[in-house]
Order: structure tokens, then sequence, then C-alpha cells
């Protein structure tokens, strides 16, 4: 692995396609190959632990809690690592201006940075971050959980509440790996039991 030098390794997909796990385990390879390494993850995403990236499967890495990229910055200039990871990037406050300019300092001082992310949020709509970034990285891996309704890749973390905001921290349960199509006829349902409570209302 020491071939690795300044570059931008990118996992990407829905929720519960393993992006955090992959996330961790190549930060465990580096470490085994001895690179120093920093795991980040934005402090809004406290879902498990404070102080721990914890994928979906229960599996852990320590991880420094920042707010947003010049928190990255400040650590990375105090301790020096080889290898950056941010886990849960599109969380990540401030300017995705500053976000990419500081992931391309860390690159062009040779620093590997390993990120995962969301690429769509629950309506299908791309994460702007990751949009961004998808195109220059030098390793991209696109996840896929299973499809709940009938088991191919999944393509959208749908939410199952009518909850609007873009997401809903903490809240796993209320999201379901579905495949464009099994999404698409869920769309259709829930627009009909829409068009019924109008009518309803209506009367
Ligand atoms: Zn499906």
């Amino acid at each position: 692995m020491h071939q690795y030098k300044g570059k931008l390794i990118i996992h990407t997909g829905s929720m519960f396609s393993g992006k955090t796990s992959s996330l961790e385990k190549d930060v465990k390879r580096f470490r085994i190959a001895g690179y120093n390494t920093l795991a980040f993850k934005p402090s809004v995403d406290t879902r498990y632990s404070t102080s721990e990236i914890i994928s979906h499967d229960q599996t852990s890495l320590e991880a420094l809690l920042v707010e947003d990229i010049s928190k990255i910055m400040e650590h990375c200039e105090k301790s020096n690592p080889k290898v950056v990871a941010i886990d849960e990037v599109q969380f990540l406050g401030g300017e995705i201006d500053e976000i990419i300019n500081g992931i391309n300092q860390l690159l062009e001082k040779d620093i590997t940075v390993i990120v995962a992310g969301l690429d769509i949020d629950f309506s299908g709509k791309a994460f702007e971050i990751l949009k961004e970034l998808m195109p220059i990285a030098d390793y991209l891996t696109k996840h896929h959980a299973v499809c709940v309704k009938c088991g191919t890749d999944a393509w959208v973390s749908h939410r199952k509440t009518k909850a609007q905001e873009r997401v809903v921290i903490g809240a796993t349960k209320e999201y379901e790996p579905l495949c464009r199509s099994c999404y698409v006829k869920e769309k259709k349902e829930e627009s009909k039991i829409v068009n019924k409570n109008q009518v309803t209302f209506i009367e």
C-alpha cells in the first residue's frame, strides 16, 4: 500500500450499503502498513458514540469529532498524518468550496484522503459535496444495500415517514433501502394515499 500518496478514495452509496465499514477497513489496512492515520467524523453525527466511527454492522474505529473542514486542517497541522479518513462527509459543516479546497490541500501534501458519504438523499437528489468530490477521486466505489422489497441492489434510502428534512439523524429505522423500480412503485402508492386523503378532506 506504500504507493498510496495523495490519493482520494471515495466510498459512496445508500444507507446500509457498507460504506462506513469499507472506510474502516481501509484505515485499518493503512495502519497495518505503518501509515500515520487520522479519522474524523462530523460532530452532528453522534448516533452511536461521541468518539468512534461505528458502522451499522457494529465495527468501530476511533475518530475525532469535528464541526467543519478547518478543524480537520488544524488537527492535520499538529499530527502530520499520511492518511486522513472522513466519515459521513455530507454532514460536514461549512461551504462546499471550503471543503473541496481543504481536501485538495491535503492531497497536494501527499496525504491520502478516504471519504465515505451518501451520494443521494431519500428523494434521489444528489448531495452537493459528493457531486463535487466523485469526479476528482482516484478510486471510487459505489456500494449497494439490498432492496428490502425484491432483493436486488438498492439505489436509494427511502424514508418511510413524511418528515421533510433532508436527513433525519439517528432515525435509521425510518429508512429502507430500495431499488429504483421498487422506489418508483412505492412513490406511486404514496401519492394514491395522498390523493385519497385529499378527496376525503374535500368531502
Ligand atoms: Zn426492489
